[in-house]
């Protein structure tokens, strides 16, 4: 089993359901659409920002107005935790004490740094579309010049990260609440997408993304939260 790169990120409280390795750490991250960015201003004020991000190899990238303080702040190198979580379902014991979740985590601390090299730019750029949506990229306009100019993209490695990860029944199965008449177990949740909504200005006779359409076609399999 991997180690975890700092003491920082050894997972204490249940550390059975700690996980190190960059496979399990990068198939949650890549589960996740959404992460929360935590950063202290040089106010010494504390912020937990939720965005889109996308991981693109060992680095977690993030992108937004050149304007936001969030981004401002982590281009001048505060020191950063993102998390991103995936919820499975519910975990319902016997006892209120027992109730618990099923869950995969990740928190990933470092220093985010701005991307300036045009080729990563473009391909960060290329990794949030097609994170949202594969197939999205190439049935879109590409960024402009414009865009890319006003858009800060910046990058953190993921060097120093930790997963959790809880699955199956509730704990209470090997216990003398086992005794109790009350149902027990877990909930699955499964979140889909529904029926898409044209924008108001969308021109007749224009057909839905065939991207769109693997999305719906693959069901709550495909589900990311
Ligand atoms: C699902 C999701 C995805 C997002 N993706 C992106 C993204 O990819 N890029 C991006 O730049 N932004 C994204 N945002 C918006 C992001 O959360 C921030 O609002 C934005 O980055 C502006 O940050 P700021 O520090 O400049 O905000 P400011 O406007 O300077 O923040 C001022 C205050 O406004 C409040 N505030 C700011 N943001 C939020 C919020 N999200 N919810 C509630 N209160 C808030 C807080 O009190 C904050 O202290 C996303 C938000 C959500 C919920």
């Amino acid at each position: 089993m991997s180690k975890a790169a700092s003491s920082r990120v050894i997972v204490r409280r249940g550390p059975e359901k700690g996980r190190y390795d960059r496979e399990t750490i990068n198939a949650i991250l890549d589960r996740a659409l959404v992460a929360h960015v935590a950063f202290a201003t040089s106010d010494h004020e504390i912020y937990c920002i939720p965005t889109l991000f996308a991981r693109v190899g060992d680095k977690i990238y993030i992108h937004g107005s050149k304007a936001s303080r969030t981004l401002r702040a982590l281009a001048a190198g505060a020191p950063s935790c993102v998390t991103v979580t995936v919820l499975d379902g519910l975990v319902l014991a016997r006892s209120a004490f027992e109730h618990s979740a099923n869950y995969e985590s990740v928190m990933a601390l470092g220093r985010f740094t701005a991307v300036d090299d045009d080729d990563e730019r473009l391909a960060a750029l290329e990794a949030f579309t097609e994170t949202l949506l594969p197939g999205r990229w190439s049935e879109v306009r590409q960024p402009s010049r414009k865009e890319l100019k006003t858009t800060s993209i910046l990058s953190m490695p993921i060097s120093e990260a930790a997963a959790k990860v809880r699955s199956g029944p509730p704990d209470d199965d090997d216990t003398p609440d086992a005794e109790i008449e009350t149902w027990a177990g877990a909930v699955p949740l499964e979140m889909s997408f529904g029926t898409p909504v044209p924008s108001p200005g969308l021109r007749d006779g224009i057909a839905m993304s065939e991207s769109v359409r693997r999305l719906l076609d693959a069901g709550p399999a495909r589900m990311r939260s």
